[in-house]
Parts: structure tokens; C-alpha cells; sequence
């Protein structure tokens, strides 16, 4: 039932079946959370399942900003008004929120085996909103904050690219604009503009400034694509931008990565810092001891050792 409503939903608003109009991201959340339970191939056994899981997780991602859901309501205007125009439908456009082709290997952070598995993606998702908003976008740092955002967003493309290129997966609206299928089209027909062109140069106007990136100067755009971008290194590929490394595993990354913004990184490396310094200085076990006597050292270091091997296997008597 809900597989269907959801593949013939003509928008992403329907498919998460909500009125086509503005609404609040914690509405869009739920929504999606509890249409998520009906379909997610792990509690749904219909046939399309996936395809509808697929469906609704895009229309998830478009609606869970306000940027996106005004881009949304813009799309759906305009089809509408081309309905009652020509009166039909006609053939339309691929919609960039509609289901994947089977084909293309494609891994998003929704794609899991189990439901507990995209659950846990999903709350880490939520965590991950949360701290970036509370770090990009609180008032007096958002200027600067702006340009530090598209810094992230750029490397974040980049490491996109190469960690999907080198798992196999298929291009990706996340990887940088220049290095898509779009880009190089463009390429070619500006190439071929140029064998024509009335004047020298008048062709490299049709070329985009892939630094420019306009779009990003808008906060709450490049929020949210930093966002989705994060997720998607962190859940698929288990990649911190900050530590600059894979992890083994999603605990591994749990325990050992300070969190999803530069800021916890940064804090997180003085307060190591300020911690090792503590304890390099109280490492005198009693304090009213001034001079550090070295046999009282030793001591406590094979204690510590017998300590770990009693814990790992039997002791061995001396
Ligand atoms: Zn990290």
C-alpha cells in the first residue's frame, strides 16, 4: 500500500505524503521515519520495496532544508503550469528525485542491510545536523564560517569522488560539479562552439566558473551540502574529513573520532593536549613528594604490567 502511494507520488512532497507547500524539517523528519518502517526492504517483503525506500529517501534529502523544499515547490509550480497549458503531461523530464536505475552502482547512507543498521545512520544523521547547525550557524560566525563552509564542501567533494571511484560506485551529484558527466557534455560543446564562433573567447562564456559556486554563498545551502556530504564519507565510507582517515569500523569511529565538525576536532586535540600536560605533571603518585624518585617509577610501571597480564592470562609466578 504504502510502496505504491510512494512510486506514484508525482513529487517529493507526496512521496513523504505531505501538502505541497513549506513546512518544518522535524515534520519532514518524522514523516520520513515512519513511512521508513512501512517500506525499509528489511520490514517490507513487497517486491518494490527498494525502489520505494529509494524514492522516499530522496525525497527526504530535497525536503529536509528549507532551500530544498523552495527548489521543490518551484519544480512542481512549474509542472503544473506546463499541465495546464498543453493540457497533458507529454513525456517527463527525469526528475532528479526519482527512483535510481538499477544499473548504476550507487551507495547512499540509507542504503543498509537492516533496519537497526539505518536507524542508527539516521540518529547519527540527525546528531550530525545538529552539531553543524550549532556550529555554523550561530549569528556572529556566520560570515566567517561562510567561507570555511566552502572549503569544507570543496574537500568534502573531492574525497567523495575518490573514495567512490576507488569502491566502484557510479558518479555522484556529490562529487565536485566539474568532474561530472554534465560538465564534460558541456565541455565538448563548447569545444565544438569555439570551431564556429563569430568572435575569440565568446565560447568560454558558456563555461561555468567552478570556484564561483554561487550557490554556496547562501549559509543554508552549503550547510546542507556539507551535510549530505558528511554523511554519506561517514556512513559509507567511514571517513572523517577532520581525522582525515577511514575507520575500521563504526564503533571504531565512535570511539575514536571527536566528532562530525573541524570545531570538535580542534577541542578535542587541546583538550588531549591539556590532559596529557595534566598528567605528566601529577604523575608523582603522591603529591607532597617533590622529587620524583625513579625506583618508586619502575615499581609502579611492572605493577601496571603484572596488572595487564593477570588480566590477559594466568600470572606467571617468578
Ligand atoms: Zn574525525
Amino acid at each position: 500500500m504504502a510502496v505504491a502511494k510512494i512510486l506514484a507520488a508525482s513529487n517529493p512532497f507526496a512521496r513523504l505524503q505531505l501538502e505541497l507547500e513549506a513546512v518544518d524539517v522535524a515534520i519532514v523528519r518524522s514523516q520520513y521515519r515512519r513511512l521508513a518502517l512501512a517500506v525499509h526492504p528489511d520490514k517490507c517483503k513487497e517486491p518494490k520495496a527498494k525502489e520505494a525506500f529509494q524514492a522516499l529517501s530522496e525525497a527526504f534529502e530535497r525536503l529536509s532544508s528549507a532551500v530544498g523544499q523552495a527548489q521543490c515547490l518551484r519544480e512542481a509550480g512549474a509542472k503544473a503550469a506546463k499541465v495546464s497549458k498543453r493540457g497533458s503531461p507529454g513525456p517527463e523530464p527525469p526528475e532528479a528525485g526519482g527512483a535510481p536505475s538499477a544499473e548504476d552502482r550507487k551507495a547512499r547512507w540509507w542504503d543498509t542491510k537492516t533496519w537497526e543498521e539505518f536507524e542508527e545512520r539516521l540518529r547519527h544523521r540527525e546528531r550530525a545536523e545538529a552539531a553543524l547547525r550549532l556550529r555554523y550557524c550561530s549569528g556572529l560566525r556566520l560570515r566567517f564560517s561562510t567561507k570555511k563552509m566552502r572549503e569544507h564542501v570543496r574537500a568534502a567533494e573531492r574525497s567523495a569522488e575518490h573514495l567512490d571511484r576507488n569502491m566502484g560506485l557510479a558518479e555522484s551529484f556529490l562529487w565536485p560539479p566539474e568532474s561530472t558527466q554534465t560538465a564534460r557534455d558541456l565541455e565538448e560543446e563548447v569545444a565544438k562552439a569555439r570551431q564556429t564562433e563569430p568572435w575569440p573567447g565568446a565560447a568560454n562564456e558558456l563555461l561555468p566558473d567552478y570556484n564561483e559556486r554561487p550557490e554556496l554563498n547562501d549559509p543554508q545551502m552549503a550547510l546542507q551540502r556539507l551535510l549530505e556530504l558528511l554523511t554519506h564519507l561517514r556512513a559509507v565510507h567511514r571517513y572523517c574529513l577532520f581525522c582525515g582517515c577511514t575507520y575500521d569500523s563504526t564503533e571504531d569511529m565512535e570511539e575514536n573520532c571527536p566528532g562530525v565538525t573541524e570545531e570538535e576536532h580542534e577541542e578535542a586535540s587541546s583538550a588531549g593536549l591539556r590532559s596529557s600536560q595534566k598528567s605528566t605533571a601529577a604523575q608523582p603518585e603522591e603529591p607532597e613528594d617533590e622529587e620524583e624518585d625513579p625506583l618508586e617509577a619502575y615499581m609502579v610501571s611492572v605493577e601496571a604490567e603484572a596488572e595487564r597480564q593477570k588480566k590477559g592470562k594466568r600470572k606467571r609466578p617468578r
